[in-house]
């Protein structure tokens, strides 16, 4: 391995890395080789106890500095990122295989954004002064106190943030679990901020699988619980949370749709299609994997698609010219071929790919099916990888009706030069991230989030400020208090 994989520990606990041997070894799999480029061992109870201690301890003092003082550390951790995004971006593509050509324009820097931005709110987080004739009321935005973030494999550097930046603004204190199939990226933004001189136990890593998040959201010292996973562990996560009457922000699977209407430009809706299709392997949440495409220029948009295709680069993910990589994971990969055979078995027409490609890793070709209908399984279920259904339609308030029947709604996409049409048919959408004529943006300045089984709460922008805080009124006399006897 030219760069070093291994970590110096396991697990970031108040400030420090630590390690504790006892817990289940966990192998860390290049994708693009198979090969073990570390191990990391999962947290055992004696571990997720010294987080948690270390993170309640640490909150108060953290929450009492000044908004300013925080944020002013959280933008120092965004340069530093910033300054370090090529050796960042390396480890995230070993981590998850995903072509260093994304990794160095996407990863590391998408987190220095949510750092940098929170970094920018953190002085002005206030509260409001509500006056009632003489008397009056006053707010205060207090922290939660401990937060707990889980992540997916798919993005571990940016979910680390996503979750650890607004967190902090905020003044909680948080645990960040990353997904065990990608457990190195959390630990470096961990050291990271430490070395931009936050104190110690206020963000700190633990390696496990679900079990020890389950230690996490179940422990009564713990009181917000950010989730990025499946909508079946979103569930359980949830369910456990609410027993302890847990703040929740939940960011779930989706199957998005995109409508390509016949007056869409069909290169940019093409490369919506792609973008929101294939882009990190189509291991990407907010995918629009169901694409309706109106009957006009459904053979028109699959020519082109087809082609365009037919240059991707697939192949060693560090070479910068490669623009398509492995899947996470064989399991991932295996998942994947057995949807490709579903949508082969249930009639759907294989316009590309559809083969693991011939190397090792875990590689599978952008994969294409035309002719889909709404009730096969490969139009319902989350694939999470490289594989687009194209829908047919006529009518734009019946492929608005088919857009919407589905369990999920995280996102969802129109390419129409008709912006009214445009307009209407982004407000019809039930789903919490739209998009007109582009597909996948993921601004930090915006609301990102799910609606329906995708999700509840939202990550980004200052909404995300409201779930990681809440309000106190305090009330205030100035005349004197009446009294019924
Ligand atoms: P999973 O739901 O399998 O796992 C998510 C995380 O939850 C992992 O860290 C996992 O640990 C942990 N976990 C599993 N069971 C429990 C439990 N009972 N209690 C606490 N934690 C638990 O998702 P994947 O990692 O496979 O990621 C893919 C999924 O994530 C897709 O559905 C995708 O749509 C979704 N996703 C959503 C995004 C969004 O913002 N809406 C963004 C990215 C992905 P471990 O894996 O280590 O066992």
């Amino acid at each position: 391995m030219p760069y070093a994989t291994q970590p110096t520990a396991s697990h970031f606990i108040n400030g420090a890395y630590v390690e504790d041997k006892n817990g289940t070894p966990i192998p860390v799999i290049y994708p693009a080789t198979g090969e073990v480029i570390a191990t990391v061992h999962a947290a055992t109870p004696a571990i997720v106890d010294q987080a948690i201690a270390a993170a309640k301890s640490a909150q108060a003092a953290w929450a009492a500095m000044s908004g300013t003082e925080r944020g002013r550390i959280l933008r120092r951790a965004a340069d530093m990122i910033r300054e370090r995004n090529h050796d960042l971006s390396v480890l995230e593509t070993y981590d998850t295989g995903k072509p260093y050509q994304e990794t160095i324009a996407v990863d590391a820097t998408s987190g220095a954004d949510a750092l940098e931005y929170f970094g920018g709110l953190a002085g002005s987080l206030t509260g409001e002064h509500i006056q009632l004739g003489e008397n009056w009321v006053y707010t205060r935005r207090e922290a939660l106190g401990v937060c707990v973030g889980i992540g997916a494999w798919n993005y571990p550097t940016q979910i680390a943030c996503w979750k650890g930046a607004p967190a902090l603004a905020c003044g909680n204190a948080m645990i960040f679990k990353p997904s065990e199939t990608t457990p190195l990226c959390a630990l470096k933004v961990a050291e990271i901020l430490h070395e931009a001189g936050l104190p110690a136990g206020i963000y700190n890593v633990i390696q496990g699988m679900g079990e020890v998040g389950n230690a996490l959201v179940t422990d009564p010292r713990v009181n917000k619980v950010s989730l990025t996973g499946s909508v079946p562990t979103g569930r359980k996560v949830y369910a456990a949370a609410a027993a302890g009457i847990k703040h929740v922000t939940m960011e779930l699977g989706g199957k998005s749709p995109m409508i390509v209407f016949e007056d869409a430009d069909i290169e940019n809706a093409v490369s919506g299609a792609i973008l929101g299709n294939f882009y990190s392997s189509g291991q990407v949440c907010s995918n629009g994997t169901r694409v309706f495409v109106h009957k006009d220029i459904k053979e028109a948009f699959l020519a082109r698609l087809t082609e365009r295709l037919g240059n991707a680069v697939i192949g060693d993910p560090m070479d910068p010219e490669t623009s398509f990589g492995p899947m996470v994971s064989e399991r991932q990969m295996t998942l994947v071929q057995g949807y490709i055979e579903k949508g082969q078995a249930e009639g759907a027409r294989l316009v590309t790919g559809g083969k693991r490609v011939d190397r090792e890793g875990f590689y599978l070709e952008p994969t294409v099916f035309a002719d889909v209908t709404d009730d096969m399984v490969i139009a319902r279920e989350e694939i999470f990888g490289p594989v687009m259904a194209v829908l047919d339609f006529t009518d734009e308030a019946d492929v608005m009706a088919r857009a919407n029947d589905t369990e999920f709604g995280l996102a969802a996409g129109v390419f129409t030069r008709d912006l009214a049409r445009a307009h209407r048919v982004a407000a019809g959408f039930e789903a919490g991230t739209c998009f007109i004529n582009s597909y996948n943006d993921a601004p930090v300045e915006a609301p990102f989030g799910g609606s329906k089984n995708s999700g509840v709460g939202r990550e980004n922008s200052k909404a995300a400020i409201e779930h990681y805080s809440q309000l106190k009124s305090v009330f205030v006399r100035m005349d004197d208090v009446e009294a019924p006897f």
